[in-house]
């Protein structure tokens, strides 16, 4: 069964295209590049991270250029079949699901570093480079990317410029719209053009800042220039323990309010750690800890031994039983494998897991904490949490199992109220997994009307006929006219 019928939402997009038409676009599409049509082809590219929503392409196009990518969307607007840009399909909100009958364009194929620039610390890339590559390729000149997602190691630029994805490191060094100077964009008409300039110095419009973090509404990113960071002098990495994740909470609004910074603020709870311990990710965290606070700081190496000691002192006072330090670049290593592995170790609890992601102010994430500790307590779900404490980036993880339909709607109905917690304590509703599929109606806890009205007019600049990655972002409920085609006067959606 489509999934998103199951959780009583609409349908994404236009109707298939007709049978001879799906057909001459297939043909079409072979010309220009590789081009996937078969039924078990497709089966892998039905859904991303988010398993929750799904929907059947009609093909899925890799393209190797921009060139290419242009082509591809001419031929989706003679055929007047909507397409859906792909990086990794890492993403956890349903932004790369595809359209019923629509293309993908997936973009792993266009994986060059076009240039290393150290002197002016930049880089181009193409969107298919994955994140871990391009600090792997920058390293020996010093440098590196600072936006750093979990997924790091899979996910490419493309999709963290789609997402303005964030990281552990976030905190410190800002995420990705920080980091990009110029983006080459194909517009969802088919037109090539470039937005900023590699100076950070753009005239006019920040046209750069509306496409990081459109979710692919707006074109297809094939090019991108980023900052790059020189490599910190020094780094330190703690590993503190506690007796309760509350408590973890309270030693990071401690260091906050002290002034420091440090690059990263990680917070790892019990049922995360037993998950962990008994994985390939284990990492010789104490099983019995209710909490562990990672915390790395990076700087030039005189200043370090303070902050340690003033973060040591912090921890303790917020009732950390235990500070561990790491020795060397293989302890550190083994402190962050437990971090970065904790989603995949949540596989050992249950067939599926939905990540949740919404932002709290830190003051007030003890209590939220409680609060969802709570909600899923009431609907008798399993809740662990690894999150991005320093932002206040929650992540209430649900291990559940989706051929259980009680399950799946109290996993539903608790990720809402937990989106309804997280708003009123001054909270939104997404830090960096973005709206997507998956919280597109609920984004009327943050946006008024006018609100959506403006954003939906910013995406028609771009996108008039909403054929670019239709049914993200926005409410099926209302607004634009892929929502709801009948309130704009149309019979169906006008392609
Ligand atoms: C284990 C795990 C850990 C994660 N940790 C983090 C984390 O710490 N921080 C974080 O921010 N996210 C995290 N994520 C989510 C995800 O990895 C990010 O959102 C990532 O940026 C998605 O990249 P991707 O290449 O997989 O994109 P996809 O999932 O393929 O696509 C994501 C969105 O980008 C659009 N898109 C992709 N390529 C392009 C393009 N070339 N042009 C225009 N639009 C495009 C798609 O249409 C879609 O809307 C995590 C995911 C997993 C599975």
């Amino acid at each position: 069964m489509n999934a998103s019928k199951s959780l009583g939402l609409a349908e994404d997009g236009p109707a298939r295209a007709g049978t001879a038409a799906a057909a001459g676009l297939i043909d079409a599409l072979r010309e220009i590049t590789a081009c996937l049509a078969r039924p078990e082809e497709l089966l892998s590219y039905e859904c991303d991270g988010l398993t929750l929503h799904s929907g059947r392409p009609l093909a899925v196009v890799l393209p190797r250029d921009k060139q290419e990518i242009a082509r591809v969307v001419r031929a989706c607007r003679r055929f007047g079949v909507p397409f859906v840009p792909r990086g990794a399909g890492t993403g956890l909100s349903g932004g790369a699901t595809p359209t019923e009958g629509g293309v993908v364009i997936e973009c792993s194929r266009l994986d060059r570093i076009l240039a290393i620039d150290p002197q002016n610390r930049l880089a181009v890339v193409e969107p298919g480079v994955v994140n871990a590559a391009l600090t792997q390729a920058v390293r020996p000149f010093g440098l590196f990317y600072a936006p750093d997602p979990s997924s790091q190691a899979a996910c490419t630029i493309g999709g963290n410029v789609a997402e303005n994805s964030g990281g552990p490191h976030t905190l410190k060094h800002g995420t990705t719209t920080q980091h990009v100077l110029a983006l080459e964009l194909v517009l969802p008409g088919g037109e090539l053009v470039r937005l900023g300039s590699a100076t950070g110095w753009p005239p006019g419009y920040d046209l750069v800042g509306a496409v990081v973090g459109s979710e692919g509404t707006l074109g297809i990113v094939c090019e991108v220039t980023v900052r790059l960071q020189p490599l910190p002098e020094a780094t330190e990495t703690l590993l503190a323990i506690f007796p309760d994740v509350v408590s973890a909470c309270r030693a990071v609004g401690g260091i906050i309010r002290s002034g420091l910074v440090p690059a990263a603020l990680e917070i790892v709870d019990r049922r995360t750690i037993e998950a962990v311990e008994a994985s390939v990710y284990a990492a010789g965290l104490p099983r019995d800890a209710g909490a562990v606070l990672l915390v790395e700081l990076d700087g030039p190496a005189v200043a370090l031994p303070r902050q340690l000691e003033r973060i040591r002192a912090l921890c303790g006072g917020a009732g950390a039983s235990r500070v561990d330090v790491a020795r060397d670049a293989a302890e550190r290593e083994r402190f962050w494998r437990a971090r970065r592995g904790a989603f995949g170790a949540m596989g050992r609890l249950a067939p599926d897991l939905y990540v949740h992601d919404a932002v709290v102010p830190r003051a007030r994430l003890p209590e939220v904490l409680a609060r969802v500790c709570e909600i899923a307590d009431r609907h008798g779900l399993r809740l662990s949490n690894v999150f991005h404490a320093g932002d206040g980036n929650l992540h209430p993880n649900i291990s559940f199992d989706r051929r259980d339909a009680r399950e799946l709607e109290h996993v539903i109905a608790a990720g809402r109220e937990i989106l309804e917690v997280c708003v009123e304590a001054g909270g939104v509703i997404s830090g960096e997994h973005g709206i997507g599929a998956e919280k597109r109606d609920y984004v009327r806890m943050v946006f008024g009307d006018d609100d959506l009205e403006a954003m939906c007019r910013l995406r028609g600049a771009f996108d008039p006929e909403g054929v670019c990655n239709p049914g993200k972002v926005f409410p099926t409920t209302r607004f634009c006219v892929e929502a709801n085609p009948k309130a704009r006067g149309y019979d169906r959606v006008p392609l």
